[in-house]
């Protein structure tokens, strides 16, 4: 709940003035009961209160449906998930949902692609940290310190990592997690996959003009009516004031997404380091690259994989991933934050905004404006 209230106060959606247009009415609504330890927000121009009602029921069960199918901690009546797979590690092929499948996919794409950077088969040693991390956070709020994994404990769970641990069977639907104590973990990517797929289903059932902010991770639907851009904020990290400030803003008028890895979305302290959520698979430890990376992009959840990839990387390495996407079609933008503690690279143009640098590429140039 306390992490909910914190990305609802960091909510950086700067939406413009206009409530109405010709026949079109602005709605926003707020859950924070459908999953991924959130809130999702929608704003949307519709013709009335109905309509938007019911395009935000159809999100909230999209949102509902697929935090269950790509949990790996809790079990839910009737849904075969991740954690089903986890379980049945070193036993049994399980059967899934087409999706799920999917998803293992389009992700192993990413690991081949950022040469195993991005890496949900690092489910053992990503435990390791979410376990350390939870008591971390609970001992910090009491004003104490715990410890961090053992390179020891860290390399003996990396042992048991790499696609060859996973058998998929497509004709079945089935996936098999060969080795007893193997683990997926899909968090870099579930959410951005969500969004997307909640937001394609939206679209086919009408709407034209929305957008939709889960936690951060932001997925536009068409223009404004009046065809004017939304504006979407790079967040300020440990933003302490309940204001929607942010160091730059992003102007798009087309379906498009925005998603953001940072040190300062989920971390305990140690040392005076921030010891966060995103593990480099090289270093088994917390990346320390940049202190937020935004991936812009058409579909969101390659945007958040992307996001997660580049944050585990030399920003030289993301500009060469940035460049191979290009090859392939797909136009990727991005926007890295540096300070102090972790500065960016040395001969790289970047804009100052209070104690940050900020780097973007090119593609954004004429769609960014720096607060
Ligand atoms: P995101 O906030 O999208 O960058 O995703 C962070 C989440 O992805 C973490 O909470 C972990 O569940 C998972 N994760 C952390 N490091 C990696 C990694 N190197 N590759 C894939 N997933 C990761
Ligand atoms: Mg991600």
């Amino acid at each position: 709940m306390k992490y909910i209230k914190l990305l609802m106060i960091s909510l950086l959606l700067l939406t413009g003035c206009s409530s109405k247009s010709d026949t079109l009415n602005k709605y926003d609504a707020t859950t924070t009961t459908s999953g991924f330890d959130t809130f999702i927000k929608l704003i949307a121009y519709t013709k009335d209160k109905d309509e938007f009602d019911n395009y935000f029921e159809q999100l909230k069960k999209g949102f509902i449906y697929y935090n269950q199918l790509f949990d790996k901690y809790n079990d839910y009546k009737g849904i075969t998930n991740v954690k089903t797979i986890n379980d049945n590690a070193g036993i049994k092929p399980v059967k899934v949902n087409k999706e799920l499948i999917n998803m293992i996919e389009l992700s192993k794409e990413y690991y081949e692609l950022t040469n195993h950077q991005f890496d949900i088969t690092l489910g053992p040693v990503l435990n390791l940290w979410h376990d350390a991390r939870e008591q971390g956070i609970k001992a910090n709020e009491e004003g104490k310190e715990t410890t961090v994994p053992s390179i020891e404990a860290l390399q003996l769970a990396k042992q048991i990592d790499g696609y060859d641990l996973i058998e998929i069977n497509k004709k079945e639907s089935t996936v098999f997690l060969n080795k007893e104590g193997a683990s997926i973990d899909v968090g870099a990517i579930a959410k951005g996959y969500a969004a997307e797929q909640v937001a394609i289903k939206l679209e086919k059932n009408g709407l034209k003009h929305a957008i939709i902010n889960a936690g951060g991770n932001v997925r536009i639907i068409g223009s404004k009516p009046s065809s004017d851009a939304w504006s979407v904020g790079i967040e300020i990290p440990n933003k302490k004031s309940m204001t929607s400030d942010s160091l730059a803003s992003i102007h798009s008028s087309k379906s498009s997404s925005f998603v953001t890895s940072g040190d300062y979305q989920r971390y305990y302290l140690h040392e005076g380091k921030m010891m966060h959520h995103i593990i480099d698979p090289s270093t088994l430890q917390p990346a320390r690259h940049a202190r937020s990376v935004t991936v812009i992009c058409e579909n969101s959840g390659i945007g958040d994989a992307l996001s997660t990839s580049l944050f585990t990387m030399s920003y030289e390495d993301g500009i060469k991933l940035i460049d191979t996407l290009k090859k392939q079609g797909i136009q990727v933008d991005a926007v890295w934050l540096y300070d102090k503690n972790v500065p960016a690279p040395s001969g790289v143009k970047t804009h100052k905004v209070l104690d940050y640098d900020i780097v973007i590429t090119d593609g954004l140039k004429d769609i960014i404006t720096f607060n």
